[in-house]
C-alpha cells in the first residue's frame, strides 16, 4: 500500500500561517492523532471538504490553536485522502507539527510527491504538474496567466484534439490494411492528407510559438551598455525603483556587474548593468570593463545608452557596430538637458528609438512597448496553449516530424500500412507530452525537481 506522505507546503519563511499537508490512506487518521475539535467531534467522522476548528497535541500538550481540513479520496489534491493542518506560521510550530505528524505515522514527502501522486492518479496530466512548476516559479505577469492557463488544460486540450485526430486516422488505415473486403467508411488519400496537413498546422503554430512564450515566461536576459555617464545605473534605478545600483558621476565605479530582474510591461527582465565601457589602465576597472563587454555579447536583449546632450564619441560608436543585427534598443537619455545628439547613426543601426529621462523618471511605458515590439511579444495571446518547456517541445517537434514524413510518404504513393507506422510514432511522442506514456525516469526528473510539500 502507498505511504501516507507529510510535508510543509507553506514557504520556508515565518508567515502568517504555515500548512501542513498529508496524503494518503491515513491520512485522516493521522491529523486526528495530532489535532482535537474544540467541538470533541473526530476528524475521522467528518466528510470531505469540511473544516475544524480546534488544537494542535504535541505530546500531549496543547502547543496551538489550529483549522483541520479533511478531503475524502478522490475529491482531493492528490486523488487521495488528505488533511491539512493550519497553524500559525512561525517555524519552529509548524515543524513541531510537522514532526508529530510524521511520529503518528506520516513518512516525509519527496519533492513534488503530492503533485506526482496527483499525476498518478489521473488528477492532472504531466503538461498541468509542470504548470504548477511554473506557476510557483512565475515573476511576470504573462507568466503566471499562460502557466494558470496550462493547468486549467489550455495546452493537454490541444494535444489530445490533434491526438484524436491521428489516432482516428490510424485506426481506420488499420482496418483498411486489415479487412480490405470489409464495409470500412471511405478513406480516401484526399481525406486523410487534409486531416495529417491541419495536425502539422496546429502542431507547427506551438513551435512557433515557443521561443515567444519562452521570453514572456522565462525573462530576458537584458544588458544596459553604453559609455561611462549616459545613465546606465539611473536607467536601472528607474527600472528597479530602488536604490540598488550605485549612482555615481566618477567614472569607472560601476566596476562590477549589478543583477536585478525587474518587470517590464507583461515581461521579466533580467537586467545586467555593466561598467562604463571603455578602455582603461586600472586593472580592477578593465576586469569590469570585459566583463561588461561578455554581458552584452551574452545578453538577449541590450538597452543601449546614449546622452542627449554630448555628441556622438568613440565609444557609443562603438557600441552602435556592437548592436547591428542584435535585438536591441537605442536608450538616448538625459531628454530634459539640451539635445547636442545627432541621432542619424543611431537612426541607421536601432529599429527602436526611446527617449528618456532617468532623472525625471520619463519613458519608462515607451520604453515597455518598444521591448515587447522588438521581441515580438506586443501581441502575445497568453491565453493560447503554450509549450512549457524543452521537454515538451521536443515530443512536440519529434511528433511534427513523423507527420510531416507520413505525409510525404503518402504523397509518394508508400502504403497505408507503412505510413500508419510513423503516424503511430506521432502519436506516441504526443502521448509521452501528456504522460499518458511518459517513462518512469521521464515521470520521476520532472517532479523531482520540484519544492517539497507541492
Ligand atoms: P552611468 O555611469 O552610465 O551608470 O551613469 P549614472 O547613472 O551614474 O549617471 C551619471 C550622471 O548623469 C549622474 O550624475 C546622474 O545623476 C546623471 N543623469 C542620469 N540620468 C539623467 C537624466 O535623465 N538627466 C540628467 N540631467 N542627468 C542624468
Amino acid at each position: 500500500m502507498e505511504k501516507t506522505i507529510a510535508a510543509v507546503s507553506t514557504g520556508s519563511a515565518p508567515g502568517g500561517i504555515g500548512v501542513i499537508r498529508i496524503s494518503g490512506s491515513r491520512a485522516v487518521e493521522i491529523a486526528n492523532a495530532v489535532f482535537k475539535p474544540f467541538d470533541n467531534s473526530s476528524l475521522l467522522e467528518l466528510k470531505g471538504y469540511r473544516a475544524k476548528y480546534g488544537s494542535i497535541v504535541i505530546d500531549g500538550e496543547k502547543a496551538d490553536n489550529a483549522v483541520a481540513l479533511v478531503f475524502r479520496a478522490p475529491k482531493s489534491y492528490t486523488g487521495e485522502d488528505v488533511a491539512e493542518l493550519s497553524v500559525h506560521g512561525g517555524m519552529l510550530l509548524v515543524q513541531k507539527t510537522l514532526e508529530a505528524v510524521l511520529k503518528a505515522g506520516a513518512v516525509p514527502a519527496g519533492p513534488g510527491e503530492f503533485t506526482k501522486r496527483a499525476f498518478l492518479n489521473g488528477k492532472l496530466d504531466l503538461t498541468q504538474a509542470e504548470s504548477v512548476a511554473e506557476l510557483i516559479s512565475a515573476e511576470g505577469e504573462q507568466s503566471l496567466k499562460a502557466s494558470y492557463n496550462a493547468l486549467q488544460g489550455a495546452l493537454s486540450n490541444k494535444i489530445n484534439s490533434v491526438l484524436e485526430k491521428l489516432l482516428d486516422s490510424s485506426a481506420t488505415m488499420a482496418a483498411w490494411v486489415d479487412y480490405p473486403d470489409e464495409e470500412i467508411p471511405e478513406l480516401t488519400d484526399g481525406e486523410l492528407e487534409k486531416t495529417l496537413e491541419q495536425c502539422a498546422l496546429e502542431l507547427k503554430a506551438l513551435l512557433d510559438n515557443y521561443e515567444n512564450g519562452k521570453t514572456v515566461t522565462k525573462g530576458v536576459v537584458t544588458a544596459i551598455a553604453g559609455r561611462p555617464n549616459v545613465g546606465k545605473s539611473s536607467l536601472m534605478n528607474m527600472l528597479t525603483k530602488t536604490e540598488k545600483s550605485i549612482v555615481t558621476h566618477i567614472e569607472g565605479t560601476t566596476r562590477d556587474i549589478v543583477e536585478e530582474s525587474v518587470r517590464l510591461g507583461g515581461l521579466v527582465l533580467h537586467l545586467r548593468d555593466t561598467a562604463g565601457l571603455r578602455s582603461s589602465d586600472d586593472l580592477v576597472e578593465s576586469i569590469g570593463i570585459e566583463k561588461a563587454y561578455k554581458a552584452l555579447d551574452d545578453a538577449q536583449l541590450v538597452l543601449a545608452v546614449f546622452d542627449n546632450s554630448l555628441s556622438l564619441d568613440g565609444f557609443d560608436r562603438d557600441l552602435i557596430s556592437r548592436c547591428k543585427g542584435r535585438a536591441a534598443v537605442a536608450v538616448i537619455n538625459k531628454t530634459d538637458l539640451e539635445a547636442r545628439l545627432d541621432t542619424s547613426e543611431i537612426e541607421v543601426a536601432f529599429s527602436e528609438i526611446v527617449y528618456i529621462s532617468a532623472k525625471n523618471n520619463e519613458g519608462f511605458e515607451e520604453l515597455a512597448a518598444a521591448v515587447e515590439r522588438l521581441l515580438g511579444v506586443a501581441d502575445f495571446d497568453s491565453s493560447a496553449p503554450l509549450l512549457a518547456n524543452a521537454r515538451q517541445k521536443k515530443n512536440c517537434e519529434n511528433a511534427y516530424g513523423e507527420i510531416i514524413e507520413a505525409l510525404d510518404a503518402l504523397r509518394a504513393g508508400v502504403t497505408f500500412d507503412a505510413v500508419n507506422v510513423m503516424i503511430d510514432s506521432a502519436a506516441d511522442e504526443l502521448l509521452s507530452l501528456t504522460g499518458k506514456k511518459a517513462s518512469a525516469e521521464v515521470v520521476n526528473n520532472i517532479f523531482s525537481k520540484f519544492c517539497v510539500g507541492k
